[in-house]
């Protein structure tokens, strides 16, 4: 059991983390999920303030004197995906799902913030960001753009993912990149389509596109370091063409991650000369559209060692890794990350006898509920020790 949680607090938190798995909503759509999450902090006696990015909430304990403020996020949002379960607590909204246990982290913080409500062991003041939309990572730039570290200033931004293919009872986490930054890119070629039989007379927008895509892969074996980590990937086509006639349009899709900014900006440029040449050789106009949906999620080292303490503190030493070798999944809290040093660390959501190590996005995947007494644990012990108290 927790070392600061009561058996009837951890009864009532996975009561409500299956309430909340009841109702999941898309991302700024999370309108049922914001309102038990207030009224939730109401019954705590939390002070919040909602509505930032729509959904958004912020609540806030302070303590004693000091000035030092740190914030601590969960994210809300779920996934258009249909359950697949016999749960008596599964999805009640058809074809949306809580498949990445976002119900369990705005559980697990949601229990922190009762805990340190009733806690005298902390000076300074601790934010708790409930984040909508982290999915399609807009959340936390729209919070941000709204004002967050404005009207809550903080000094450190702390962030917690389950993974299920991580034992539960461990934590994972790393310095530097943790989680790479994704951006999506549209490529159009303009040639001139016709008859199947006379390509003589068309500019083939499609012979192009295959060359394009060919040697776009050249981008990471060729124009980045080795060492710095990349991924080009085109997911979609489509022409205006049929079986008999060659086509004068083509739009290609994809996407394309990186650990820095740097990297990011090398794989536009040479996406963008690419496409100029291979039309140009091929008398076609083409365009590239790049954009950059995730920032890399990027863990600061001061930050990342206290982290990983308050996880050996709660865990134990041989449960906590902090040189995690960093995945090029993407998440939101990078934009936090931007702009507030931090930490973003894995918790294990996988028990011994299986549950909890469906793959996240799956529509089998449940939260392990028995890790919400550690989730709240290395919340409580990091904020205590991020706002020491002295004597
Ligand atoms: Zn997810
Ligand atoms: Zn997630």
């Amino acid at each position: 059991m927790s070392r600061t949680a009561s058996s009837e607090q951890y009864l009532s938190l996975v009561k409500l983390r299956r309430e909340l798995h009841q109702i999941p909503e898309l991302g700024f759509e999370e309108k049922k999920t914001s309102d038990r999450i207030c009224e939730v902090l109401e019954e705590f006696g939390i002070p919040y303030v909602r509505g930032l990015a729509g959904t958004g909430i912020v609540a806030t304990l302070s303590r004693g004197s000091a000035s030092r403020a740190i914030a601590l996020r969960a994210d809300i949002d779920a996934l258009p995906i249909t359950e697949a379960s016999n749960l008596d607590y599964r999805s009640r909204h058809e074809g949306v799902m809580h498949a990445c246990g976002h119900d369990g982290h705005t559980t697990m913080l949601l229990g922190a913030a009762q805990q340190l409500a009733r806690s005298e062991r902390f000076d300074g003041t601790v934010h708790f960001i409930f984040q909508p939309a982290e999915e399609h990572g807009k959340g936390a730039l729209k919070m941000i753009e709204e004002g967050l570290f404005d009207r809550f200033p903080s000094d450190s931004i702390f962030g917690m993912h389950n993974l299920p293919w991580l034992e539960a009872g461990r934590f994972a986490t790393c310095t530097g990149p943790i989680m790479g930054a994704e951006d999506n890119f549209e490529i159009r070629i303009s040639g001139r389509g016709g008859h199947a039989a006379m390509p003589h007379e068309t500019k083939d927008a499609l012979t192009i596109s295959a060359s394009i895509i060919c040697e776009l892969q050249t981008i990471v074996s060729r124009s980045i370091d080795p060492i710095q980590g990349a991924v080009v990937s085109c997911t979609e086509i489509y022409t205006d063409g049929a079986t008999n006639v060659l086509p004068s349009q083509v739009v290609i899709k994809g996407d394309a991650r990186s650990f820095t900014p740097e990297v990011s900006q090398r794989i536009e440029q040479r996406m963008t000369a690419i496409v100029a040449g291979l039309c140009a050789a091929h008398d076609a106009e083409g365009s590239v559209i790049y954009s950059r949906v995730f920032l890399p999620t990027i863990n600061a080292s001061e930050e990342s060692k206290r982290a990983a303490d308050a996880a050996r503190a709660v865990a134990g030493s041989d449960n906590v890794d902090s040189d995690y070798p960093p995945m090029m999944g993407a998440e939101d809290f990078g934009a936090m990350l931007r702009d507030v040093p931090g930490n973003y660390i894995f918790i294990g959501n996988k028990g011994p006898d299986g549950k909890g190590a469906t793959m996240l996005h799956n529509p089998s995947y449940d939260f392990n509920d028995d890790i919400i007494p550690l989730g709240v644990d290395y919340w409580v012990h990091l904020a205590e020790t991020e706002l020491p108290k002295t004597l």
